[in-house]
């Protein structure tokens, strides 16, 4: 059986507010935001945007509690048309050993 099998999202946000989490950003995910923000690939850049902790790619900024910047008060998120794809796949594609603590979507499915 599918480990996700029965995987519901509760729309809690918690995923996007992991404190010291990663999202990588490629340069055609960077294209896509900044074009579907209506803003300049090199605003984007220097503002939404940072470098990863192994310096060998930008990621996408989090605010100071560790929210990703495009997280909304009501838990949505603000570029989800055009979301990287390390958010598009969680928690299907993979996941992280402490996932099944982070979501509670993921942690019922897997009861
Ligand atoms: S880009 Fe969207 S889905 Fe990805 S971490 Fe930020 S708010 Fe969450
Ligand atoms: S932590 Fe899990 S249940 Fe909550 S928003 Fe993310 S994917 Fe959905």
């Amino acid at each position: 059986m599918d480990m996700n099998e029965g995987f519901q999202c509760r729309c809690c946000g918690a995923c996007c507010r992991i404190k010291d989490g990663i999202v990588r950003v490629s340069s055609e995910e960077i294209a896509r935001i900044a074009a579907f923000l209506g803003q300049g690939e090199a605003d984007f850049i220097a503002h939404e945007a940072e470098l990863a902790p192994d310096r060998k790619g930008l990621m996408l900024k989090s605010r100071p509690d560790g929210a990703c910047v495009y997280l909304t008060d009501d838990n949505h998120c603000r570029i989800n048309p055009v979301k990287p794809d390390k958010c598009r796949t969680f928690p299907f594609d993979w996941v992280n050993p402490d996932s099944n603590e982070v979501c509670p979507g993921l942690k019922a499915a897997n009861r």
